[in-house]
């Protein structure tokens, strides 16, 4: 007999888990397929943190708040920057979610991909490749009926394979990153360093929270900025322990629960264009010299070394598929209100470029509203994530981590009244 499932959900990711979790607990019998060996996605697989600070009135935020006081809980979480609980630690993130989903019922497939898919009278059959100790095969198939299913794949993996209609991106790129983590770092003497040499405090932030010393710089090779940090940028490309497109773009921040560590939002990688395979033998020679240049130039660093590299490249933007509504920029700065929104945010445009100067950040002015048909293709196939049905602009805004969960957990509960589901949370 074949298996039955409500919904599946391919990817299980930041909009990935925040779906599975609170379609889960809301009573909907959800299969979660990973190709990974772990949950979380950009949080964890590109060691993205922290979550971005987001309007004080967003909506769908349950899942958030429960990561927030389970990773607190084992000291995995901090509050920093204006009130921002998006610090999380990530490998307390992967063990964090993986109890999650068992607690909402979810059955997850690690390590596996759907495989096919085909049309049944209301919903699909799928078959999915996986890699079951016990089979004889490299590939496993099964098939399992679903009424629902939800990309969550970040690159729209399944309406892909479902040749739904995409909106034209092709000319539309953004530099990914390379993330990695150094420990072994004196957080002491490196935050009393940096806190005087940028003493103006343009990008730096740091105090001590909770007993732990949280901290946060950035440099860029853009002229239009001054940062503190660029004679030191200067002086190693000079020396050659560093190139100058290294130099392009570096952020750090503090790792939460730990004492010696800090991530870097770098290398930021240009030839966006070329295959993944150049981007992460380039991204890898380029976090060496970086590493090299933190322990020559900062003070705290010198025995500091790379504790781990992220194992996916960070993508910002890709496929984006075409749904019912096709949300633009100009919905987004003026604004407009939407009868069932999914995301409440008031986070900037956020668009790096491999142009010098091209970068941007702009500010909205007002809250902005995503819709639902934003995520619906049709009554059976929905998309969350960063391949939501927005333009190149709108999307710059919503990728942030806290308007991914708040579109799972926002179709999770479309999906079970639709459904007729009536279990709270
Ligand atoms: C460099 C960079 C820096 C960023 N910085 C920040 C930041 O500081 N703060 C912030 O809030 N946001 C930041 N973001 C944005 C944010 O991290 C991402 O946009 C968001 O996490 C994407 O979520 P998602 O669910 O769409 O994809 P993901 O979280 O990437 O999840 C996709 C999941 O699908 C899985 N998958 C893929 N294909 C398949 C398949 N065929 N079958 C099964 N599983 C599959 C993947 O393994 C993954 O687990 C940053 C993004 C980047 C790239």
């Amino acid at each position: 007999m074949n298996k039955n499932y409500d919904v599946i959900v391919a990817g299980g990711g930041t909009a990935g888990c925040a779906f599975a979790y609170t379609a889960g607990k809301l009573g909907l019998k959800v299969l979660l397929v990973e190709k990974n060996t772990y949950l979380g996605g950009s949080i964890t697989s590109s060691l993205v943190i922290p979550a971005m600070k987001t309007s004080s009135n967003a909506i769908n935020t349950d899942f958030f708040n429960k990561l927030y006081s389970e990773l607190s809980k084992i000291n995995g979480s901090i509050t920093y920057q204006d009130g921002n609980k998006g610090w999380f630690n990530p490998e307390l993130t992967k063990i964090v979610l993986d109890k999650l989903m068992l607690e909402a019922n979810v059955e997850i497939l690690f390590e596996s991909k759907i495989h096919e898919i085909s049309n049944k009278l209301c919903g699909y059959i799928v078959a999915i490749c996986d890699n079951n100790l016990n089979s004889k095969k490299d590939v496993l198939l099964e098939h399992i009926e679903t009424k629902y299913l939800v990309d969550a794949t970040g690159d729209a993996k399944i309406c892909q394979k479902l040749n739904c209609d995409f909106l034209n991106t092709e000319e539309e790129v953004q530099p990914v990153n390379l993330r990695f983590i150094m420990s072994g770092i004196n957080i002491n003497k490196f935050s009393k360093w940096l806190t005087k040499y940028d003493n103006d405090r343009d990008v730096t932030t740091c105090c001590s929270v909770d007993g732990y010393i949280m901290l946060s710089t950035a440099y860029t090779w853009d002229t239009t900025k001054e940062w503190a940090l660029k004679p030191l940028f200067k002086q190693a490309i000079e020396e050659g322990i560093i190139t100058e497109e290294d130099s392009n773009y570096f952020q750090i921040f503090s790792v939460a629960g730990t004492k010696d560590s800090i991530a870097f939002n770098c290398p930021r990688l240009l030839d966006s264009k070329g295959t993944r395979s150049n981007l992460y033998l380039n991204g890898r020679q380029s976090i060496h010299r970086l590493s090299l240049f933190c322990k020559k130039y900062l003070p705290g660093f010198e025995d500091a070394y790379i504790s781990s590299i992220a194992d996916s490249i960070g993508v910002r933007v890709s496929n984006r598929v075409k749904c019912r509504y096709v949300y633009t920029k100009q919905d987004l700065i003026s604004g407009k209100r939407f009868e069932n929104p999914v995301v409440i945010s008031n986070y900037p445009i956020d668009i790096h470029s491999s142009a010098k100067n091209k970068s941007k950040l702009d500010k909205v002015y007002q809250e902005y509203q995503l819709p639902l048909e934003s995520l619906i293709v049709n009554d059976n196939l929905f998309v969350i994530g960063r391949c939501i049905s927005a333009d190149f602009e709108a999307q710059a805004a919503l990728r942030i981590i806290p308007s991914c969960f708040s579109m799972g957990e926002g179709l999770a509960k479309y999906i079970a009244s639709v459904k007729g589901v009536k279990k709270s949370i």
